[in-house]
């Protein structure tokens, strides 16, 4: 089948959070299950076209925005490893720009016309090399305006080269739904007749991501415990309802992760090779961690990691908060995360005072975050709602056990630990319900009793977890089976 992801973020290229691991990881898969996959993203600024070897492919390329023409080219690479296509849209008006949505934490005032643009570009760029994808696989609301313009823009509606293309959406997560002033509908060519509250009008605003919602043929999100939560009002951010009345095109469909980029026993960002399922090596990963945070080296102080944007969402508060008590014990802690200002001078002061036991790396550092995964024996992730999470799949591979609170897919991946259940080989980590800071230190306490008073189930659950297996095939698979779904003829 021929497929075009398009997305905002692809590692290597681009990374600002899960969803640029995922985009970097699903086309590699379903290239080697022999489909003819491509890959479309902006070129922001951040990317080196001479480390990723960008060359020319279309020099001229136009997209009308309101009053506006942007102009700039296409250029193309091969995916590192592969032969797989990556089409760069180079409108250096719209994307040569420090930050990718913002700088400084401030989204960029324009973001509607640089992705609507983007979006439009796309469409154009396709029509430019006469490749006609049979389904055009989009992630989030940078993205989603691809369906309606494939509906209802005049110049493309009526273009016979794009009339039999299907769109598959993947919400990575609901919580950010690129709204804007209503006049990016008629700037981008769209009719106003899209604009109505069962289309993309949403409280008066229009919604990239409804837009996405309501008018492609598929829907993805990024756990099956998520695919539920979302069609709730606690979890719907407003679009539970027309989730709902779309449900039968909705399905949950779990992450994988790149098992290549995140392997303990070759990973060139950590000191130690690990061992699958022993762990073997992790005790010098553990050790040098702790020189690297200013800690004791003690094997028998339990060590917890973090690593995280630092956003509500995140459960940062919580953790914030518990920190207190936390501290109290003989534990150690080290957190790498950037983002939220007040979260970041919360923890700076926490360091300063605790310099042997908090460790707080307020920066992205794509080394630090694997060190962090192989050296800590506990890896935290109290979110108020994670639609997947990729850190509990990673630290559970590298040998750190999640103590992770039970909502989206930290349901479908962290089985809470009791010893009949470790004993069993089901336990990969700890759980807590409810959210707030007696639940997380419950589970806390759960865990570090644990590692403390009975070493050999702690190791049990260690190797539980490590040998689980979050590779992609099993949900490459369920993506093929959603892409024939939407090129049914049912399904137009
Ligand atoms: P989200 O996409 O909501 O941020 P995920 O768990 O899906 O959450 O993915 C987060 C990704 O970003 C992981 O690859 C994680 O290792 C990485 N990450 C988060 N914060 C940092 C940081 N400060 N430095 C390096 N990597 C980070």
């Amino acid at each position: 089948m021929r497929i075009l992801f398009v997305a905002s973020e692809v590692v290597p290229f681009v990374k600002t959070g899960g969803l640029a691991d995922v985009v970097g990881a699903l086309p590699k898969i379903l290239a080697a299950r022999g489909h003819d996959v491509r890959i479309v993203l902006p070129k922001y600024r951040s990317i080196d076209s001479q480390k990723f070897n960008l060359l020319p492919l279309m020099p001229e390329m136009k997209v009308r925005y309101g009053n506006d023409t942007f102009s700039g080219e296409v250029m193309r690479t091969s995916y590192p490893g592969t032969d797989i296509p990556v089409y760069f849209i180079d409108l250096p008006h719209l994307f040569d720009r420090d930050g990718v949505y913002n700088s400084q934490n401030h989204d960029y005032l324009d973001n509607d016309r640089r992705f609507a643009s983007f979006n439009l570009a796309t469409l154009w760029m396709l029509k430019g090399l006469d490749w006609a994808p049979e389904v055009m696989h989009i992630h989030d609301w940078p993205t989603g305006l691809i369906p309606a313009l494939l509906k209802f823009h005049p110049e493309v509606k009526s273009d016979e080269f794009f009339s039999k293309i299907k769109t598959v959406l993947t919400i990575h997560n609901l919580a950010y739904q690129g709204n804007f002033v209503p006049q990016l509908v008629a700037d981008i060519g769209l009719p106003w007749s899209t604009f109505t509250s069962e289309g993309m009008e949403f409280f008066g605003r229009a919604s990239m991501l409804k837009s996405a919602i309501v008018f492609s043929d598929m829907i993805a999100t990024v756990s099956p415990t998520y695919a539920n939560e979302i069609r709730t009002e606690t979890y719907g951010a407003g679009l539970d309802g027309i989730l709902r009345a779309r449900e039968e095109r909705l399905v949950g469909i779990l992450n994988g992760i790149d098992t290549k980029l995140w392997d303990p026993a070759n990973d060139p960002h950590i000191p130690a090779k690990i061992q699958a399922v022993t762990g073997a090596g992790r005790a010098e990963c553990k050790a040098a961690l702790q020189a690297k945070c200013g800690f004791p080296q003690k094997k028998q102080v339990p060590l917890i990691g973090m690593a995280t944007r630092l956003t509500g969402q995140k459960g940062i508060d919580l953790a914030a908060d518990a920190l207190n008590t936390l501290l109290a014990a003989d534990i150690q802690m080290v957190l790498l995360g950037s983002g939220e200002e007040r979260f970041e001078n919360f923890f700076r002061e926490v360091a300063n005072r605790f310099p042997k036991k908090f460790a707080a790396k307020l920066a992205y550092d794509e080394a630090l975050a694997h060190q962090i995964y192989a050296g800590s024996d506990m890896f935290l992730i109290p979110s108020a709602f994670e639609p997947c999470g990729l850190t509990q799949m990673y630290a559970m591979r590298y040998g750190a056990v999640p103590i992770a609170r039970a909502t989206g897919g930290l349901v479908d991946t962290v089985a809470d630990a009791s010893i009949r259940r470790i004993e069993e080989g089901r336990s990969t980590g700890f759980l807590f319900a409810d959210y707030n800071t007696p639940a997380l230190l419950g589970a806390l306490q759960r865990a570090v009793s644990l590692f403390r008073d009975d070493q050999p189930h702690w190791d049990k659950l260690r190797r539980n977890a490590m040998a689980r297996d979050f590779s992609w095939e099993t949900s490459a698979a369920a993506y093929e089976a959603l892409y024939e779904r939407a090129v049914a003829p049912a399904a137009t």
